[in-house]
């Protein structure tokens, strides 16, 4: 594979008209955003190249509006902010607006750059995604990474390439099936895999064993035994905590009665998992332990953080709710990356590349 442009690789931008394809997908609430993150973590590849005389207009999807203009997610709010953080750059309607974005319409990509000089990805949220933004611009014009997208993969393509052992990945969340892919994929990569969430009930099930009412998904048991019995080792937790049939606040086994729900790992699995990654070298955490916007049941993912943030190992988190838990405890400066992609991040450890970083790698100056 051929080696993906820098910013460096535009060659001089003074008075060149650079679009640039941001994550401004920011969180929006009745039409004020809470958190401006997404905004300020475009700033370095933006004013890199206003500093260099280049005029920029950012574009970015913002929500899932169905191909056609939605007044709740219009850009305004977001460049009203970008107005005040980046005064004289410019920023495009909602792409999702239109129909030949999420279709990859060559007309919608010709109207994109039309008056463009270069093209700038600096959405790692969205290089899974095959979308006329993404993938677009690089077949004619002059095209690079932005900092952002560089840096993510730089570390997750170092953790499939050289990782320092041991090497665990913990995963959680609620949807198995969504990260099914990955989980295989990963169980070649890791010296050992640990599962909690919602996720783990999927995995007991397999296991033959009462899950009550918890979480799971039936269609996906098949594929968990499969991975059990793939001769790697896989950390499941050895206690649960939630409701019972009842629904008083319960600690179970790994087995459950009937009736009883399970909404996070209990305390013993909480040690145990701590101790798996004050010993590895290398930990990639993606999904919370737990329902853990409910604070009776972050424990698990709050132990997990917290060991995220003391370990000495090279630690990497990816995914949304598992980036805000680690906020919400206030630790997300305290691990060596936390990934904007949820998605995206599970995608490029699994596949190594990304049509985002593929469609890069054939632009004209690549
Ligand atoms: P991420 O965004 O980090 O990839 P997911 O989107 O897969 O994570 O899942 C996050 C959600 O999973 C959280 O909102 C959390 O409440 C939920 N969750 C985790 N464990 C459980 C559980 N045992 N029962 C129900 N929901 C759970
Ligand atoms: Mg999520």
């Amino acid at each position: 594979m051929g080696a993906i442009p820098v910013l460096d690789q535009l060659g001089d931008v003074r008075g060149k008209r650079v679009l640039v394809r941001t994550d401004f997908n920011v969180p929006m609430d009745d039409g004020r955003i809470t958190d401006d993150f997404r905004i300020r973590a475009a700033l370095a590849t933006i004013n890199w190249l206003t500093e260099r005389g280049a005029s920029v207009v950012c574009a970015s999807h913002l929500g899932r509006p169905k191909g056609r203009p939605e007044p709740k997610f219009s850009m305004e709010p977001v460049r009203r902010r970008l107005a005040e953080l980046a005064p004289g750059v410019d920023l495009m309607e909602n792409l999702r607006f239109h129909p030949g974005e999420e279709g990859n319409d060559p007309a919608f990509v010709a109207n994109l750059i039309d008056g463009v000089d270069a093209y700038v990805d600096d959405a790692f949220g969205a290089a899974h995604r095959a979308h006329a933004s993404i993938v677009g611009p690089p077949k004619t014009l002059p095209s690079a990474m932005g900092l952002l997208l560089q840096k993510e993969v730089e570390v997750l393509l170092g953790l499939r390439e050289q990782p320092k052992r041991p090497f665990v990945a913990v995963l959680g969340g609620a949807k198995v099936s969504d990260k099914l892919g990955a989980v295989e994929a990963l169980l070649g990569l890791v010296d050992s895999l640990v599962i909690g969430g919602a996720m783990c009930f999927t995995f007991f099930a397999a296991q033959g064993k009462p899950i009550g009412e918890s979480l799971w998904e039936p269609d996906q048991v098949a594929t968990c035994k499969r991975l059990l019995d793939a001769g790697k080792t896989i950390h499941l937790p050895e206690d649960i905590t939630g409701l019972d049939a009842r629904g008083q606040y319960a600690t179970f086994g790994t087995r459950l009665p009937e009736g009883a729900k399970g909404f996070d790992i209990g305390p013993g699995s909480a040690a145990a998992f701590t101790d798996i990654i004050m010993e590895s070298r290398t930990v990639f955490w993606n999904g919370p332990m737990g329902m853990f916007e409910d604070d009776r049941f972050a424990n698990g993912t709050r132990t997990v953080a917290q060991a995220m943030a003391d370990t000495k190992a090279f630690t990497v988190v990816g995914g949304g709710e598992s980036a805000a838990a680690l906020a919400q405890f206030g630790l997300e400066d305290q691990v060596d990356h936390v990934s904007t992609g949820g998605g995206a991040s599970l995608e490029l450890l699994e596949l190594g590349d990304l049509p985002g970083l593929a469609a890069l790698r054939g632009a004209p100056n690549a």
